[in-house]
């Protein structure tokens, strides 16, 4: 067809890094593709896979338990990351869901005190606390406000590499301390949000499918959507993590009434 335009989407481990449904990032970033015009191309890569990161527009990772993370993070730590730091440099989108954005990073020290290192794509570290950070989360992200889930025991540190996805308006993000959530490199994001983080929030899909756009074809317009089915469900998440926020003040009182008591 004259003019098609064709985005690769490359979705790594999809079968060990794939936590509350984050595959439905990629079917996100093909439908929002097929509506706005273009032509998805959706290629796998697990494990020991050849993996062509270098004619990929968007790569797309999902989260993954520290058993997962312990089978992917050798691959990411060598050659593969290599490559995918390599890709990143020329500019490659990729979209890191929660135990893979902590393994984009430096390390991530387990909670049984076991060190798994990263690719070093993204200049950030991540240990595991004592508790998990569990529950619906609202960010805002350059005016908009982002809806997802996020259950991580790892609190993730910034170092001056990475800039912050975006402030945490309420939940936890990246640590629970400093406020912010997620990390951006050149056209890398990371963040701790689940959801998946894609179908509740098209404005980031259409982020992502912009700047592969401009990369690949040097022209990034997108038509309008009727996204009112997607606003919907975001107005649900947004109360959630509302409510979720207000157990946990509720919650905090109370435990200090006991100690006061
Ligand atoms: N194992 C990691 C943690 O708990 C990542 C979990 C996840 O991807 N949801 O911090």
């Amino acid at each position: 067809m004259a003019g098609e335009r064709r985005l690769r989407i490359l979705h790594l481990y999809p079968e060990l890094m794939n936590l509350y449904g984050d595959r439905g990032n990629v079917l996100a970033l093909t439908a929002r593709c097929r509506w706005h015009g273009l032509t998805p191309v959706v290629e796998q890569a697990g494990p020991g896979d050849a993996a062509d990161f270098g004619n990929a527009d968007i790569i797309v990772i999902g989260g993954g338990q520290d058993r997962e993370q312990r089978l992917v993070c050798r691959e990411l730590a060598g050659d593969r990351g290599k490559r995918l730091g390599e890709a990143v440099e020329d500019g490659v989108c990729v979209l890191a869901i929660c135990g893979a954005y902590q393994l984009l990073g430096r390390h991530y020290v387990t909670a049984a005190g076991e060190v798994l290192p990263g690719a070093g794509i993204l200049d950030l570290v991540t240990e595991a606390g004592p508790d998990r950070l569990v529950g619906h989360v609202a960010v805002e992200v350059d005016g908009h406000l982002l809806t997802g889930f996020e259950n991580h025991a790892g609190r993730t540190t910034l170092g001056p590499g990475a800039r912050p996805l975006g402030r945490v308006r309420w939940g936890f993000g990246n640590n629970g301390r400093d406020g912010t959530e997620g990390a951006v490199y050149r056209n890398v994001w990371g963040t701790y949000l689940h959801g998946p983080v894609l179908p509740a929030n098209p404005w980031l899909t259409d982020r992502l499918l912009a700047l592969a756009l401009e990369r690949r074809y040097g022209e990034a317009a997108l038509e309008r959507l009727d996204d009112r089915l997607e606003a919907a469900a975001r107005r649900v998440a947004l109360r959630e993590s509302r409510r979720d926020a207000a157990r946990r003040m509720a919650s905090a009182w109370r435990g200090r009434k006991r100690w006061t008591a």
